[in-house]
């Protein structure tokens, strides 16, 4: 039997920096992916000669001595084909046909939104103040000696939705920068200020794409960790944890083969995880059912769009749209919504002005497509093909009255659901950002990195932060139960 330092399950960005993590600490690793790609939501497909990103339209921070630039630094990653967005527009929030610019950098960004809302110049600031705090101390709060006391930080525990209406008294900027948060779930009871703040004042320092395709990253990390002797192994798929005296003793792969390690660590979703350790002395009922129970944040709704040659002028710059004033309530699952919100994405030509292909999303809950959970890929029914070109049809149609001529070059429509991030990255209800976190309800949760299995460590978007960014510092975070607290901001 194969035995090694370290086994990860789930070859997902957490997954794979916190094989580089060990690795580069000199322990042996083996990360564990149930697919024949790796990446989970970095992964890219190729339809004829177009290609697209899965969950990765663009990041934050990776400025000179930003976090997100720190982070990938240590993990190599800073030589890929990063492109920095529109300094004086990253995003475009389209609100009832107004459209409002999004520019980088703090001050830049209150001064162009000052333009439109003069009355509104100081709150503006200190919006943006605040905002600038918690991007601040972000490696701060994971210096925490408990787990428990990261928590404790004034905005975890106070609501987003409220720190808005406090801070801006006009009711159409606050829709506006709300606006660009289509990548959380914007829930009005439930959204920590924390994840409000962090994220947005991430993007606001500095917006990038990488041009090629998110799998890059992924395929970066892999070979690194091959490079400093570690083992990447894909169609891998953990189907039980073996538990013995207390401990996790084995992964078994395929129902067939086992492998033993000190430590496992999953970056699959935590009631998955516990789904593979059938009989445990450590893990209580009442753990149990606490996970399981979760709530799960909403999925995306993707139409991956190829456009024919020389039509669209490639945008270097996100548009938001929304055809709504109720930007809050997305969390919640209403039947029969009509698409009244995207987020429209071009992905960098190889060459030229012109766009090859760009993204329109828009969110989707799994209750939309739930009756079908049990039916395998390419092989659902009429049913399921119409609603996915239905909810094309009304991406199209909303993108479409801002991008002119749209309709007429589009060459092919390609779509996916929850369920389809529910099959290939085995994410639960095909949640696009993973457990809903409620600032009512902290401890309960936001997950830490530890469970009641001392060896068995959890990783990945479901813990605090969601994202590249916040799944970058997580991966520290969880490593630093094996190797010790590591200084982040070195
Ligand atoms: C539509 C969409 C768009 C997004 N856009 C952005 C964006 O523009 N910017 C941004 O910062 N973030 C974005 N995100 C979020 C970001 O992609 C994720 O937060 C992040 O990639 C999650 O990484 P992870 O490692 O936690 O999980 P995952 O990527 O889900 O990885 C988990 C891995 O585990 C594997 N696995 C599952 N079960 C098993 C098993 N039993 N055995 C072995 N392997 C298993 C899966 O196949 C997968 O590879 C987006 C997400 C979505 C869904």
């Amino acid at each position: 039997m194969e035995k090694f330092d370290v086994v990860i399950i789930g070859a997902g960005l957490g997954g794979l920096e916190c094989g580089y993590i060990l690795a580069k600490n000199g322990y042996s690793v083996c990360v564990l992916e149930k697919e024949s790609q790796i990446g989970g939501c970095l992964q890219t497909f190729k339809r004829g000669k177009t290609t697209f990103d899965t969950g990765l339209h663009y990041v934050g921070g990776l400025g000179e001595g930003e976090s997100l630039n720190k982070l990938f630094k240590y993990f190599d990653l800073m030589d890929l084909p990063w492109q920095k967005l529109d300094d004086n527009c990253f995003d475009e929030v389209i609100l009832n046909g107004k459209s409002y610019q999004f520019a980088m950098g703090q001050e830049r960004f209150v001064e162009t939104l000052a333009q439109e809302f003069p009355h509104q110049r100081e709150n503006l600031k200190r919006y943006s103040d605040v905002l600038r705090t918690v991007g601040d101390n972000l490696f701060d709060n994971f210096r925490a000696k408990d787990p428990n006391e990261i928590y404790n930080s004034p905005f975890f525990n106070r609501s987003a939705y409220e720190f808005l209406n406090e801070t801006i008294d006009d009711p159409t900027l606050r829709n506006v920068l709300a606006g660009t948060s289509l990548k959380m779930e914007l829930n009005a009871e439930k959204l920590p200020l924390y994840f409000f703040a962090q994220i947005n004042d991430s993007f606001i320092r500095s917006a990038w794409r990488i041009k090629g395709g998110g799998s890059q990253i992924a395929d970066l990390l892999a070979n690194s960790i091959k490079k400093m002797g570690g083992t990447v192994c894909t169609n891998a798929k953990a189907t039980k944890l073996i538990e013995t005296d207390g401990k996790i003793s084995s992964v078994v792969i395929n129902d067939n083969e086992e492998i033993t390690a000190d430590y496992f660590i999953s970056d699959i979703h935590p009631s998955t995880t516990l789904e593979l350790i059938k009989e445990s002395q450590k893990i209580r009922n009442i753990y149990r059912k606490r996970i399981t129970n979760l709530p799960n944040t909403h999925g995306i709704f993707t139409a991956n769009i190829a456009l024919k040659e020389e039509c669209i002028p490639y945008l270097n710059r996100n548009q938001y749209i929304y055809e709504t004033d109720d930007l809050w309530s997305y969390g919640q699952y209403q039947p029969n919504r009509k698409t009244d919100c995207a987020l429209v994405s071009y992905m960098i030509p190889e060459s030229g002005k012109y766009a090859k292909s760009l993204d329109i999303l828009t969110p989707m809950h799994w209750e939309e497509v739930k009756q079908w959970e049990n039916t395998e890929p390419m092989h659902r029914d009429d049913a399921y093909n119409a609603l996915k070109a239905q909810k094309a049809e009304e991406c199209i149609d909303l993108a479409s009255k801002y991008i002119s001529g749209l309709k007429e070059s589009i060459d092919k429509v390609y779509t996916s659901t929850p369920l389809t991030y529910a099959n290939y990255t085995g994410t639960a209800q095909g949640s696009a950002y993973g457990v809903q976190k409620d600032y009512n309800q902290l401890m309960l949760t936001m997950l830490v990195p530890r469970t009641p299995v001392p060896n068995l460590l959890l990783t990945g978007q479901n813990l605090n932060l969601h994202g590249i960014l916040g799944v970058s510092v997580t991966s520290f975070f969880t490593c630093s139960e094996i190797i010790g607290k590591y200084d982040l901001t070195r």
